[in-house]
């Protein structure tokens, strides 16, 4: 018989997309709360890496609300653009959160570095930083990532964030254009998320 550990969590975001695929991936008899549960705006990420921003929320919101926390900060690097967004990749949507705003961006900056970036294959990973916090203290913190590269237009409704504009490797689709099912079994939230459930 396993030991459950944690019967109730928060997850640490504000960001429908990643509550969505956080909650499907959690144990069905773990209770889920999340920051709109308790109205909370999100901390100021001032980390100098998606470990370092994960922790600053986890710590964050589980100070705010007294229960076990976990949260994620994740984003996109793109190697042809020396690893921008990165940490920034919530930023380039600006104050509003536009993903639309973040992807014509993201080639804005494929088409200033140069002209012909369509012919090449532009490598690509998303990365995730999960952590579980209680108070101020880190109970875990692992990463995961998935290789792909950039689609020379954006593709399918699917999902968010830049999900419309990355194809993993050996697929033919954008994230965009998978169910989500599809996609949160071979995506970087899912590959940290099997280093972490050994703590839930
Ligand atoms: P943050 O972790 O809240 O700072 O935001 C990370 C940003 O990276 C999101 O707002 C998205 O733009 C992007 N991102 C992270 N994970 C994914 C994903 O699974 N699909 C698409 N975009 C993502």
């Amino acid at each position: 018989m396993s030991k459950q550990k944690i019967n109730k969590i928060l997850i640490g975001t504000n960001n429908k997309g990643k509550l969505r695929e956080i909650k499907s991936l959690l144990p069905k008899n773990i209770k889920i709360y999340s920051t709109s549960d308790f109205n909370l705006r999100s901390p100021v990420e001032n980390g100098g890496t998606f470990e370092e921003n994960s922790l600053i929320k986890s710590k964050y919101f589980s100070k705010k609300t007294g229960l076990i926390c976990l949260a994620d900060d994740s984003g996109l690097e793109i190697d042809f653009l020396n690893k921008s967004p990165g940490i920034y990749s919530a930023r380039w949507g600006g104050r509003h959160g536009d993903f639309n705003k973040a992807i014509k961006r993201v080639y804005k900056e494929l088409n200033k570095k140069n002209k012909n970036w369509k012919n090449k294959k532009i490598k690509a990973r998303f990365i995730c930083a999960l952590s579980i916090s209680y108070l101020n203290k880190k109970i875990a913190c692992v990463s995961g990532k998935v290789e792909g590269y950039i689609s020379a237009e954006p593709k399918g409704k699917n999902g968010f964030g830049y999900d419309p504009i990355f194809i993993p490797l050996n697929k033919r689709k954008t994230f965009g254009e998978m169910k989500p099912s599809q996609k949160y079994k071979m995506d970087h939230r899912y590959k940290a998320f099997k280093k972490i459930r050994k703590f839930l």
